[in-house]
């Protein structure tokens, strides 16, 4: 029994107004599909209908790419870095101004919790604006040669785990190098992307530099696919990371694909263990687990694993699962039906395969999507919840006796996005981030964001980086008249 009772602490929804029915945002106007085709958008806690929203068909694709085109040759490509810089950053500040009804209506359209929103999304998208608004009229300082060139029209596809932060990722350095955008929100996450098509609006961005299709698949496949697209950014699964490879291969178009992961964290015996098990549920148990760079592979040292177990267990029983416009709520919704069905499904074959399966108690809510926090113990390397991204709150613990050994098997998959170390040696430390195969090495600390800092991976978790100067680069054709260091 605990000690004592949270009482409920909601998050008020009066904050935000969300329309029955939203249209597309093509050449700086909300339009209606052209074949008339639309969706429902609801809130993975409740199962409440939220919005009907528009679906994106081929004729409303090549319109908003042909309003990019427009605004690029005509607006844009003419504007200058320092202008451009100013719009972003009244981007920046309008974001900082609607913090509070964007946090809620990421949150219930995605179902995580409004701490998270609150605390770490929204801040992270206007510091995303800030930092890139800084850059757009020192572009000849990106290491680049002097005057690097845009692309022209970028198409950008996002996932609905972090959906405003991923927009930001995408949008902010587009437009401070010079490039236009029609970007595709996930079909279960549209709101936000909505949200800031109005913000686009409200900071009187040229009309069709930002344009918006909401949609499904389909949606994201015309988009990339379209001949008027001159560079296409990506994130979700390597799956779908595959088939838009293999759309763009023998075209002019330059791509970037940020795909899955199956990350290790790995904890040596002398490592600092309550702050190690701070960071595993931080690396896994943050946003459900719908982290593409969550640390899903816990890696213990052999003479630690029983003392890490139990602490990690002790820890999790204190985590809130439930409402996720409750401020004491730490594991929020699942974002859909269909992905939770995925997370039950590679459970059951952890427990098929032999690994011990353990969750703490608690209570889940009647109706919505939820799955409780997951550790398998007694986990092999060739088990499936060992090699396959869960995309949810299931850790799967190995364990390990040498650093070389460790290090051989975090390098065992095919992914290679993000790695974490938590050790007092920082010898260790850096020898490890060396030999790691992981586009982001996190030393006594785990999911730890930065505009300012590079994202991305190796083998099948992509190509590309985004955030910092490198993430810039992807949205620029060096000078070609000097030679770029
Ligand atoms: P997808 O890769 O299908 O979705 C990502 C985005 O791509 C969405 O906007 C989606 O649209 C769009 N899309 C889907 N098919 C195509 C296509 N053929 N061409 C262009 N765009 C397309 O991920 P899911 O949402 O289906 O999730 C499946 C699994 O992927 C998860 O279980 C997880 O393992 C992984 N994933 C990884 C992410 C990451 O950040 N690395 C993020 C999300 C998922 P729509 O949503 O409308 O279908």
């Amino acid at each position: 029994m605990s000690l004592f009772e949270y009482s409920p602490a909601p998050e008020s929804r009066a904050v935000v107004g969300i329309a029955e029915s939203y249209g597309l945002f093509i050449d700086g106007r909300m339009v209606d599909p052209r074949d008339g085709t639309r969706f429902k958008t609801i809130s993975p806690s409740t199962e409440e209908v939220l919005a009907d929203v528009a679906e994106a068909g081929e004729r409303d694709v090549d319109a908003a790419v042909r309003a990019a085109r427009s605004a690029y040759t005509r607006v844009w490509s003419k504007t200058s870095g320092r202008e451009r810089g100013k719009y972003l950053f009244r981007i920046a500040r309008l974001v900082q101004d609607r913090a509070r009804e964007l946090a809620v209506l990421e949150t219930l359209d995605n179902g995580k919790p409004i701490r998270e929103t609150r605390d770490v999304d929204i801040p992270l998208v206007a510091a995303h604006f800030f930092y890139h608004a800084g850059w757009a009229d020192k572009l000849g300082h990106a290491g680049l040669g002097p005057h690097p060139r845009p692309h022209g029209v970028a198409a950008q596809v996002i996932p609905w785990n972090f959906p405003l932060l991923m927009l930001a990722w995408k949008v902010a350095p587009a437009l401070a190098a010079g490039n236009t955008v029609v970007l595709k929100p996930a079909e279960t996450t549209p709101l936000t992307a909505l949200a800031f098509a109005e913000i686009c609006q409200q900071a009187d961005l040229p009309p069709g530099v930002v344009n918006v299709v909401t949609g499904a698949g389909q949606t994201g496949r015309l988009l990339v696919e379209h001949p008027g697209v001159d560079k296409v950014a990506f994130t979700g699964s390597t799956e779908v990371g595959r088939l838009i490879a293999a759309s763009v291969a023998g075209t002019a178009k330059k791509a970037t694909l940020e795909l899955g992961g199956k990350a290790a964290n790995i904890v040596f015996d002398d490592a600092p263990i309550d702050q190690a098990v701070e960071g595993i549920v931080r690396g896994v148990f943050f946003n459900q687990g719908h982290v593409c760079c969550a640390g899903t592979r816990l890696l213990v040292q052999e003479s630690v694993v029983d003392e890490v177990i139990a602490s990690l267990k002790h820890r999790l029983a204190t985590l809130r699962l439930g409402d996720p416009m409750d401020k004491n709520t730490d594991i929020g919704a699942i974002n859909s039906a269909v992905q939770l069905r995925r997370i039950r499904e590679l459970s059951d074959v952890g427990e098929a395969e032999g690994a011990t399966r353990w969750s703490p108690e608690c209570t889940l809510p009647a109706r919505g999507f939820w799955f409780a926090p997951t550790v398998f113990t007694g986990v092999a390397q060739t088990h499936r919840i060992a090699r396959e991204e869960i995309f949810g709150p299931v850790l799967s613990v190995l364990t390990f006796r040498t650093p070389d050994e460790a290090l051989a098997k975090a390098n065992n998959t095919p992914y290679g996005l993000s790695a974490g170390v938590w050790t007092e040696k920082g010898s260790r430390i850096l020898w490890m981030a060396q030999h790691l195969r992981a586009g982001v090495v996190w030393a006594n600390t785990f999911n730890h964001f930065d505009p300012t800092s590079p994202f991305g991976g190796y083998k099948e978790s992509g190509y590309g980086r985004e955030g910092g100067r490198h993430g810039l680069a992807a949205y620029l054709v060096p000078d070609e008249t000097v030679e770029v260091s």
